[in-house]
């Protein structure tokens, strides 16, 4: 059996050895996530060459993501390089306050608006929660709190505002730099951080079509806003993923779960991919298997619906990365066989306004209720077999197409595999034949099967697809 989620694991200091990368192919990494958070443009550059070498060693399509640090709010430097907070002690977060002498009493504030977002009774979340301060006063830059949950704060950990409200713009100057880096590597998927509304998304699209950009935009849904105006997010966006780690402290970790469904519905009810991450196997930094409870996580967003699975530390600074893949693929394999990981109602009572729309919404309901082996979606840009993937089925969806960015770009899509098919035909009879024959030498079908192809009238126009045959594999077509 085929796996259909797809698994997403960051690069970093762990996988830099092209034996690590072998095993994590070998493994079924599907697209590999470049966070520039961390590392230089060269490293970046390095590390994306050396996955595409290796992924073409072994006849395999591995998409790329670049994420774009943006501007997550950190505290400066202490002195010595942490500090312990007592609780009830009193601690100044102050914006004009040198930046590497940071003390027990005070730090500075790399983001240097901070003090004009906050007032007296606001809570801040430093760490990802770990030390929580209350907001006593504001008094020109400082920000004076109380700390009520204690412990060890070093440098450069990260802000949150509870309930959101931070106003930094989601683009930094070194995003925007990091943007024609992210151009120059061929990025499959460019992740924004932190956008609080469409705008933002849309910001980043423009600069990365600028820059010669011909990926998608994913946006990382990690501020309270974002929720707010998420129907004009996702719009905005190719994907979206479901940034547990930041959204979690903003929105509280109980919040958490009901907001990931609704994501993940919502982002397949208006077409659009959707990747849930952060700690998914959080334990398989130090460990070579999983808790129980993260083996459920996994299993739970597959059945919640999401295409993708993201790993972060645990692939990028872990000990074992291919072991956390070999983990996700095991568990997203168990959780495909149930009932409603292949059934669906989605999108029943709706009307369409494509042709080509129609002929995929008709391809699935077919292969869901005909014993079909397989559908072969000869395609330009992609957009069928994504409206094909955003039904919940059983039946593999074959991206066929000349176009190496298409083929790139369905690695993010729930069941969709990348096929290369040059198109050379000229009759339609003969093009079946080329597309069976293809299917049958990678062993996806075999005589008497099943399978349905689409296609357009004319091949090789973008949104073209207006036709859907079934044919019998063996039978002449
Ligand atoms: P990050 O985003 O890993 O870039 O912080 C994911 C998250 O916040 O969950
Ligand atoms: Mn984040």
């Amino acid at each position: 059996m085929q796996r259909r989620t797809k698994i997403l694991a960051t690069l970093g200091p762990s996988t830099d050895d092209p034996k690590v990368l072998d095993k994590m192919i070998e493994a079924g990494v599907d697209v590999v996530r470049i966070n520039f958070s961390h590392g230089t443009a060269e490293e970046h550059i390095e590390r994306v060459e050396r996955v595409r070498n290796r992924a073409r060693a072994h006849g395999r399509q591995v998409g790329v993501l670049c994420d774009l640090q943006g501007p997550k709010i950190r505290i400066e430097r202490f002195v010595g390089g942490k500090v312990f907070l007592e609780e009830g002690a009193s601690f100044i977060l102050d914006s004009s306050h040198d930046k590497n002498s940071g003390t027990v009493e005070r730090v500075g504030s790399a983001y240097k608006h901070l003090h004009e977002d906050l007032s007296r009774g606001d809570t801040l979340l430093l760490d990802d929660g770990r030390v929580v301060l209350w907001v006593d006063s504001v008094e020109n830059t400082e920000v004076r709190c109380r700390v009520v949950v204690g412990g060890d704060l070093s440098d450069r950990k990260g802000i949150n505002k509870q309930g959101g409200g931070l106003t930094a713009p989601a683009l930094t100057e070194k995003d925007r730099e990091d943007i024609k880096t992210a151009a120059l590597i061929e990025a499959d998927y460019l992740a924004v951080s932190f956008p609080r509304h469409a705008a933002d998304v849309n910001e980043t699209r423009e600069l990365f079509v600028a820059a010669g950009g011909k990926g998608g935009i994913v946006a990382k849904i990690e501020r309270a806003e974002a929720l707010e105006v998420i129907e004009e997010i996702i719009a905005a966006s190719d994907a979206i993923m479901i940034a547990r780690g930041d959204l979690g402290v903003e929105i509280g970790d109980a919040a958490l779960p009901p907001v990931q469904k609704r994501l993940i519905h919502q982002a397949r009810e208006m077409n659009r991919v959707v990747i849930t991450a952060t700690q998914m196997m959080e334990s398989m930094i130090e460990n070579q298997i999983p808790t129980r409870a993260e083996v459920f996580d996994v299993a739970n967003a597959v059945l919640d619906g999401t295409d993708v699975v993201m790993l972060s530390a645990e692939t990028a600074s872990g000990k074992y990365p291919d072991k956390a893949i070999a983990a996700m693929h095991r568990v997203c394999i168990e959780a495909e066989k149930q009932r409603q990981a292949t059934q669906s109602e989605h999108r029943i009572h709706t009307q369409f306004t494509n042709i080509d729309e129609a002929i995929a919404m008709a391809a699935m309901y077919t292969a869901n209720h005909l014993k079909v082996k397989a559908i072969a979606a000869l395609t330009e840009s992609g957009s069928t077999p994504l409206w094909m993937s955003r039904i919940s089925s059983g039946i593999p969806i074959y991206a066929m197409t000349r176009t190496v960015q298409t083929r790139r770009k369905v690695t993010l899509y729930r069941g969709v595999y990348p096929v290369s098919f040059d198109v050379t035909a000229t009759d339609h009879a003969e093009l079946n034949r080329e597309a069976i024959d293809e299917l049958r030498r990678r062993g996806a079908v075999r005589d008497g099967d099943l399978v349905i192809i689409t296609k357009g009238d004319l091949m090789g126009i973008h949104g073209g697809t207006n036709a859907m045959k079934i044919v019998k594999v063996g039978d002449l077509v």
